[in-house]
């Protein structure tokens, strides 16, 4: 079996957004491209995260065919596979359905960038998608669309996809975009929401960029 070190990422992930409660069930999914070939490896479809073994991720390639795995791969290979087409800066990326980013597809409103974190990890606010069923390839267009040049976006009435250029960076959009939309719920219940300043964003986004971290 190759692509053992990939493997692992796309299960650790998988079982992370699991035990966090990013998914419920067997919801969700992740995947990294394979270095050097036009293949992803992704998650199966349906199957428990807890009991999941590397053995049991899917080696696919851009047509979706399996090339590797006894299982079905994930029912939104589509989105992940043109998401690698467009963006040949993403090497991972991370699909969940939580909560807060959830309420924020189901109503159609972007999250805003409030937070320091939401400007150097994301660095935009998170749009959403128009709605089309899971698994097409009118939801790949969607999303591949929105999404742009940036790292997240929702699809909605469903959840968020996070990409990064490695599986830690993927997993970093969903948690901090998860907590942009928790302070903005609860910021809107105090009465308003006051984004941060584009230029502070672009400036705070380009800091992180250079040093992966800003000082205290
Ligand atoms: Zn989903």
């Amino acid at each position: 079996m190759q692509y053992l070190q990939q493997r692992q990422d796309v299960l650790r992930a998988a079982q992370t957004i699991a035990r966090t409660k990013m998914v419920v069930g067997t919801w969700g999914n992740v995947s990294v491209r394979v270095p050097d070939k036009p293949y992803l490896l992704i998650t199966p479809s349906g199957m428990k995260y807890d009991t999941m073994t590397i053995e049991d991720i899917v080696m696919v390639d851009w047509s979706g065919t399996t090339v590797e795995g006894i299982w079905k791969p994930s029912v939104e290979t589509p989105t992940h596979v043109r998401i690698y087409q467009q963006r040949s800066d993403v090497n991972a990326i991370v699909h969940v359905h939580s909560p807060y980013l959830t309420a924020f597809a189901v109503a159609g409103l972007p999250v805003p960038v409030i937070l320091e974190e939401t400007a150097q990890v994301i660095g935009h606010e998170i749009k959403t998608a128009p709605y089309a069923i899971c698994g097409t390839a009118r939801l790949a267009d969607n999303v591949v669309q929105t999404l742009g040049s940036g790292v997240a976006v929702l699809m909605a009435n469903h959840g968020m996809v996070g990409v990064g250029r490695n599986i830690e960076e993927a997993l970093r959009v969903c948690y901090i975009a998860e907590e942009t939309a928790r302070i903005a719920l609860l910021a809107q219940s105090l009465g308003q929401v006051r984004a941060l300043d584009p230029a502070e964003i672009e400036k705070l986004h380009r800091g992180f960029a250079a040093y992966g971290q800003t000082k205290e």
